[in-house]
């Protein structure tokens, strides 16, 4: 079945200062490899999605990108330059590539004007916002002009990892516990219910937040974000629950979760026009991604909506 893929990213070697990982994962052999590919924009990674049926990928700047830059005014400028640099390689693949922006958002205002230059003059499909912009959190009353930017212009921002700002305590001792395997879940799934429980999108109802790895294990737990939301909460004032702006607000790719009971949950939780299909290529690999979507106990017509029919309505494709 044809697919289209969200998560898939790029680098330059401009911007390899900006990845250090905690668990300096950029040391290791396997991120040698991941190198490689990520530098790569033609043969080898157009290989691979042939392999996996993966028509569309859409491309981003690989975590952390400019968000790690502590200058604005570099970050304003390095941000035009990797967008400016997608958009040509989009140009040569106009089929096969498509881009979601990468954003300065040291400053809101310039982060806003860039998604809009990216969106309506490169065509790019949303913004890719790899976590924390040096501790600010989007959820941050600063960032109000980027989500009315981000509603105005009806495209989806989707929300990637990055190491936490601090080395929170409970890791100590524990480096197999950092990066991908744990720390960036708890770091990414935390963003997300700060946007939620901060009200971003009761002011941004029209905000769309998208989620990698299967939602950040935020679907297998709305039943008790409502249930102790509720017992803990100051007054008898209720809100919307935070399941109903989770199920209205966020949609979730499958990257790095090729796990069908995983995907059970996921479905259940959001419903099946809410998971989309994608890869977090070079990190994970598009054979195993495929094979795991393919071989799904679902109907078709999920699977068609999974692997390319959401995405497609959602990014305008
Ligand atoms: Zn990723």
């Amino acid at each position: 079945m044809k697919k289209i893929a969200l998560e898939e990213h790029f680098t330059r070697p401009e911007l390899s200062p900006y990845m250090q990982y905690a668990g300096a994962a950029e040391r290791s052999a396997a991120f040698a490899r991941f190198q490689e590919r990520l530098l790569d924009l033609g043969e080898m990674r157009l290989e691979a999605m042939d392999k996996a049926g993966i028509e569309t990928a859409v491309l981003s700047v690989a975590t952390p990108g400019v968000q790690a830059e502590p200058d604005a005014n570099v970050a304003i400028k390095r941000a035009r330059i990797e967008n400016d640099f997608l958009a040509r390689v989009i140009t040569k693949h106009p089929k096969r590539f498509a881009g979601f922006a990468h954003l300065p958002l040291q400053d809101a205002a310039a982060a806003a004007d860039e998604l809009s230059r990216c969106v309506e003059q490169l065509e790019f499909k949303g913004a890719m916002v790899n976590g924390h912009t040096n501790g600010r959190y989007l959820d941050d009353r600063g960032y109000d002009p980027f989500w009315e930017r981000v509603e105005a212009l009806g495209v989806p921002v989707y929300l990637h990892p990055r190491d936490p700002f601090d080395a929170p305590h409970m890791f100590a001792g524990h480096r197999e516990l950092l990066g991908a395997t744990w720390a960036w879940t708890v770091e990414t799934a935390t963003h997300a219910l700060r946007l939620v429980f901060a009200g971003v999108f009761d002011r941004h109802p029209k905000a769309r937040l998208i989620l990698g790895h299967m939602g950040e294990t935020l679907p297998y737990l709305l039943w008790r974000l409502d249930s102790r939301s509720r017992a803990q909460a100051d007054d008898e004032a209720a809100g919307r629950a935070p399941s109903e702006i989770i199920r209205d607000a966020i949609l979730v790719t499958t990257t790095g979760v090729c796990s069908h009971a995983s995907l059970a949950c996921a479905l259940a939780a959001l419903g099946e026009d809410s998971v989309m299909f994608s890869v977090d290529y070079p990190f994970e690999d598009c054979d195993v991604a495929a094979e795991f979507i393919e071989s799904a106990p679902i109907s078709d017509a999920a699977r068609a909506k999974i692997c390319h029919g959401t995405a497609r309505r959602l990014l305008r494709l």
